[in-house]
């Protein structure tokens, strides 16, 4: 038996008419919702995922969570399920081909499978771009069908509506916003490259400059607040000491929006967005990170260009609710 969380609105569930199941595959845990077609989450489940394991055994329990929390959902209600995943996926096929946090379901194809075990339509696609697309259906880009959508948590990710569609590319590689270069120079990235946005303004790359400072020997309040341990220094370390005034994270944090400012002002030329939403748990230090951003951007960017820098509205549903928002355009008439 599975325990769902219900979420006090099984009156507009039994009275919707178009519900959909929304799956968010991560690392650890896998997140499943029942919404309906307002983008209000109607039931809710997490577990984990144990990934490590491989897709066979993980798409087993997934569907038999599925299976759980449709029970007593009228099937003709169902208009069907998106599936956001990182890593690469194959437009329109939803092949998984290669994930940072599924490293064993190489190749493994979603779509097909989740089609096969739960006989209705499924539609897959990249966990930054849904989150684009969900932020601009139901969060902070409603209305605008011009916008960029970044995160920046350990890493930076993203996604683009342009024109009121998603830029997918050739083969689903678009939107990798954080390897776009900032300094020929510059830190090494994870994907291998050296000065990605992603080195130079990611969680990861704030907690790494404050360390960098730290042994300097500069004084900080950041010392203090992890009682000595440079291993706990974190972003969120290093916002919370900037906003007590400490000068040597309000450096940091300046740095870091200042590499975050440069790499939007570049996106800005590309795809003349009206938005740029930024989400993820960086974005939570707000006119920190925001203010030296629009600066940066404005000083940058052709006197002639406008465009709105604002936080992302759907916190950790983001990508969840983009799921949504794919199998709504994808079964509208
Ligand atoms: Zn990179």
């Amino acid at each position: 038996m599975i325990y769902y969380r219900k979420s006090g609105m099984e009156q507009s569930l039994s009275q919707s008419k178009h519900l959909i199941l929304s799956l968010d595959l991560g690392g650890t845990q896998f997140r499943l919702a029942l919404a309906d077609e307002k983008g209000q989450l109607l039931r809710r489940y997490a577990a984990p995922i144990y990934s490590e394991q491989g897709p066979e055994q993980a798409i087993r329990r997934i569907k038999d969570a599925i299976t759980e929390m449709l029970s007593d959902v009228d099937p003709a209600a169902l208009r069907g399920m998106g599936v956001a995943t990182a890593g690469l996926v194959t437009p329109g096929t939803g092949v998984l081909l290669t994930s940072p946090n599924l490293l064993s379901w190489y190749n493994t194809p979603l779509k097909e499978v989740f089609e096969h075990e739960l006989q209705f339509p499924v539609w897959v696609g990249n966990d930054a771009n849904l989150a684009a697309l969900g932020e601009r259906r139901f969060g902070a880009g409603r209305g605008s069908d011009d916008l960029v959508y970044l995160t920046i948590s350990t890493g930076i990710g993203g996604g683009v509506i342009t024109g009121g569609k998603p830029l997918l590319g050739s083969s689903g590689f678009a939107a990798e916003l954080g390897h776009m270069t900032i300094d020929l120079n510059g830190p090494r990235c994870n994907c291998g490259n050296v000065g990605c946005l992603e080195a130079m303004a990611s969680g990861t790359a704030i907690a790494r400059l404050a360390l960098e400072k730290l042994s300097t020997g500069e004084v900080s309040v950041i010392t203090d607040l992890i009682a000595g341990d440079l291993t706990k220094v974190t972003a969120e370390v290093v916002c919370e000491a900037a906003n007590a005034g400490d000068s040597v994270a309000c450096g940091v944090m300046h740095t870091a929006a200042t590499n975050l400012g440069v790499g939007v002002a570049n996106l800005v030329h590309i795809f003349n967005p009206e938005l740029v939403i930024i989400g993820g748990g960086v974005s939570n230090a707000g006119e920190l990170l925001f203010e030296p951003v629009r600066q940066v951007v404005a000083a940058r960017i052709m006197p002639d260009i406008t465009v709105r820098i604002v936080p992302a509205a759907l916190g950790d549903n983001s990508s969840l609710l983009g799921a949504v928002a794919l199998v709504l355009e994808n079964t509208s008439s």
